[in-house]
């Protein structure tokens, strides 16, 4: 499902993704109350969300996501590239930089939509939803920051 209020830049995306074996655009809305009605009513595996939007911003939408546990995954599009950290922390699954997206995004969308959720924690048990950087794992180990404990652990 995409969330974004530049309607061309949705219509590029729907039509790149569309042709990406496996994945089927179900939803798109252009300011993020609309958003978050339709991944309500549409249980999307994964939301790409845009950060500036009207009406309610992409952070807002991303913070309604993870205090209601709608189960769905959120990719994060961003023009800045220091806000990742903070993303991560509010519970985004990936983030990527727009200026990136055409080749970045595919790869991303689909290491995510693949990723299972709750991995326990191997040192206190705590469930993740998080996996770290992609950049730090291989397509064979995920790997993840507890956010209890802090620790970091791969999984196969
Ligand atoms: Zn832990």
């Amino acid at each position: 499902m995409l969330i974004d209020d530049s309607e061309s830049y949705r219509r590029g995306l729907a039509r790149l993704l569309g042709q990406m074996p496996g994945v089927t655009v179900i939803g798109e809305a252009e300011n993020g109350l609309v958003g978050l009605a339709l991944i309500r009513g549409l249980k999307p595996d994964v939301v790409v969300l845009d950060l500036q939007m009207p009406v309610l911003n992409g952070v807002a939408v991303l913070r309604a996501i993870r205090e209601q546990r709608l189960q769905t995954k959120v990719v994060v599009m961003t023009s800045d590239p220091y806000m990742e950290t903070e993303l991560r922390g509010l519970g985004a699954d990936a983030v990527v930089l727009k200026i990136e997206s055409a080749d970045k995004l595919l790869p991303v969308l689909k290491r995510v939509a693949t990723a299972p959720t709750n991995v326990p924690c191997i040192f206190c048990g705590e469930p993740q939803t998080q996996e770290i950087a992609a950049a730090n794992g291989t397509d064979l180990e995920r790997w993840y920051e507890c956010p209890h404990c802090s620790r970091r652990f791969a999984v196969k």
